[in-house]
């Protein structure tokens, strides 16, 4: 008898649930308008008629979802790929894709590696320049296998359009542009996705809906720490002066900004992206206005006023979160994936995501297969993704938390570029580090290493 109760109890929860969803999408749809040349009243019945039912439902489509999508292209599963804008988009960003992302593309599609070389909105970068709080500059090359390497810079309105055109290619992948998740709640055998254009369901859903993710914050637990959180500006430029001829990107390390950077890096036709990134924890406590701190960099420091002279900016500052891997999170639970930056998964000293947002969404498609090989969406299951991706970014986000520390302090940022200068060992550590991360994490874990950058 109870039991009955309980289970009559529960269906009619469900029945409410779905009934809030439909009321909560016409009230949506009522905001946002109907789409052009749709009877309202047809309209209507369609999105509380039409329950979308998927496999599986990647919400965002920027590197991390895109390749999601890509690596679970032709694997069976009927899969959906939604996103609230319309392809293509622009993301707040460097514009810069290092050496690892170009191998993370081959990785994921050799075809996409291959057609990545006729993208025209990108120029070749050949290595990085770093200039101390102290004035220090130091040019570092980057190197692979021990050839001359080039990472890009790209517009994300033109890379992140690459990779959402290369899903198309697969039929099972179901593309949703302009299609908002508002709220994610979970059945006991499923998810139910209430969006701008109606609800879907499916077994599993992946989070790859970037810095402010709606599914980490309606199901999952990561919570904005800002010791682990930066906040980005960016302003492009037209016009900025004095690049290196091999186009190497700039990092200038201001004592007022530390331990956060700001950049400068050159892209096609005369253009650059310029940007200044802080650590959140320092800006709440110092009370920054990063606009202004951006600003009067620009037409006040020495290294930098001539060069923006006749420059001209082409767009008002653009901000948005880094969310920092320097803290382990957890990434998964019951029927749910979080990927890229909803992952938190940023290196904490360069400010780099693209690349682990493209590792982890093939990493969260190889794990959806293994779901649905197992029939098996719990929590303690899931935990297996949480693992592997830690498994291959944990020891790379521990030295880049610690090299975020040291240069906290100007006196040590200016010894390590001092001593670069003059220490051909050391200048070969950081060529080989920044292309090679196995390389860093033998180095950096052996004594050896400090004694010889102290002394040789
Ligand atoms: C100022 C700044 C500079 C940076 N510079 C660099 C750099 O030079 N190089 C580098 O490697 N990294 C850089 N990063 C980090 C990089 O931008 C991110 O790590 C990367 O974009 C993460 O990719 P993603 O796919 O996880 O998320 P995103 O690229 O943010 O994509 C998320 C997608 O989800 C969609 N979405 C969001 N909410 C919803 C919703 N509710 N419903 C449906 N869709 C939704 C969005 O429209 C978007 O398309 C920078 C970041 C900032 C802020």
């Amino acid at each position: 008898m109870l039991s009955l109760f309980l289970h009559e109890m529960q269906e009619t929860s469900k029945i409410r649930i779905k009934y809030f969803i439909a009321l909560k999408t016409l009230i949506l749809t009522a905001k946002n308008g109907i789409p052009e040349g749709t009877r309202r009243k047809s309209y209507y019945i369609k999105i509380l008629m039409e329950i979308k039912k998927f496999d599986v439902v990647i919400v965002g489509a920027g590197p991390a979802g895109a390749s999601c999508a890509i690596r679970l292209g032709n694997s069976g599963l009927n899969v959906a790929l939604l996103d609230k804008a319309t392809f293509p988009r622009d993301k707040t960003c460097g514009d810069a894709l290092s050496v690892d992302v170009i191998n993370q593309l081959s990785i994921l599609s050799k075809k996409l590696a291959e057609d990545f070389k006729s993208l025209e909105n990108k120029i070749p970068s050949y290595g990085v320049k770093i200039f101390s709080p102290g004035n220090e500059c130091i040019d570092i090359p980057f190197i692979y296998k021990n050839a001359k390497s080039c990472g890009f810079i790209s517009p994300r309105l033109s890379f992140d359009n690459f990779l959402f055109q290369h899903v198309k290619e697969y039929p099972n992948i179901h593309i949703f542009e302009n299609c908002a998740v508002e709220k994610i709640t979970q059945e006991e055998s499923n998810n139910v996705l209430l969006t701008n254009i109606g609800t879907f369901e499916c077994d599993l859903v992946i989070g790859a809906d970037g810095a402010h993710s709606v599914i980490s914050r309606n199901i999952g637990d990561i919570k904005v720490d800002k010791k682990h959180h930066s906040a980005g500006l960016r302003i492009y430029y037209e016009g900025v002066t004095s690049f290196n001829d091999e186009n190497f990107i700039e990092l200038h390390f201001f004592k007022e900004i530390l331990p956060g950077y700001f950049w400068i890096f050159p892209l096609p036709d005369n253009k650059a992206n310029v940007g200044i990134g802080m650590l959140s924890s320092v800006i709440a406590k110092d009370k920054v206005d990063l606009k202004k701190v951006l600003q009067k960099l620009i037409t006040t420091h020495p290294n930098l006023k001539e060069r923006f002279k006749n420059a001209r900016p082409l767009e008002t500052p653009k901000g948005y979160g880094l969310p920092l891997g320097s803290k382990k999170r957890n990434i998964s639970g019951e029927r749910f994936l979080l990927t890229g930056d909803a992952a938190a998964l940023i290196d904490p000293f360069s400010g780099e995501g693209i690349a682990n947002a493209i590792r982890s969404g093939r990493v969260a498609a190889e794990h959806a297969i293994k779901c649905f090989e197992q029939k098996n969406f719990s929590a303690a299951f899931n935990k297996g993704y949480n693992k592997e991706i830690y498994r291959r970014m944990w020891k790379e986000f521990k030295i880049s938390r610690t090299l975020q520390t040291i240069i906290t302090y100007p006196w040590a940022f200016n010894f390590v570029v001092k001593k670069a200068k003059q220490s051909k060992y050391l200048q070969q550590f950081l060529i080989e580090a920044l292309a090679n991360v196995e390389k860093k994490k033998k180095l950096l874990t052996k004594p050896a290493f400090y004694y010889r950058m102290l002394f040789k």
